[in-house]
């Protein structure tokens, strides 16, 4: 074995562990920086995000869109699978294709749908409650 080269490798891979080492340290500061100016621009003095009441409606916004698609769905009978975006019949419990169980429907979805999903009687808008087989909605 040749000692010298053994050395040399030694030093080597020392210079750049030591190298990567203060490349991470950089990296590390640049990182923290970029935390505080997204800090700085985007919060007031009390750390409350600046678009905080926007973030909101549009939250708010996104759910009433998912009720209007599930509603357009109930309508023809179908619901999603809440997993993989398959297509169930209204009554699943839980998804044919991924298996995900599906949580109970909401009120406005099975109105939609003029069916309760448990027995497939008529539904009324404003019933609580199924008429045929008590099923709560909820
Ligand atoms: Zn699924
Ligand atoms: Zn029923």
């Amino acid at each position: 074995m040749d000692t010298n080269f053994e050395r040399y490798k030694y030093k080597k891979q020392m210079q750049l562990s030591s190298d990567m080492e203060s490349l991470n340290a950089e990296y590390n500061k640049l990182v923290s920086q970029l935390g505080e100016r997204y800090v700085e621009l985007n919060y007031d003095k009390d750390g409350n995000f600046f678009a905080a009441d926007v973030v909101k409606d549009i939250r708010e916004m996104d759910e009433r869109i998912a009720l209007l698609n599930q509603q357009q769905y109930a309508f023809y009978g179908i619901r999603l699978c809440e997993e993989c975006g398959a297509e169930l019949s209204i009554d699943s419990s839980f998804c044919n294709k991924c298996g995900a169980n599906q949580s109970e429907l909401r009120k406005e979805v099975i109105y939609a749908s003029g069916k309760c999903p448990k027995c497939g009687s008529l539904v009324k808008a404003g019933d609580a409650f199924c008429m045929a087989c008590g099923k709560k909605f909820d």
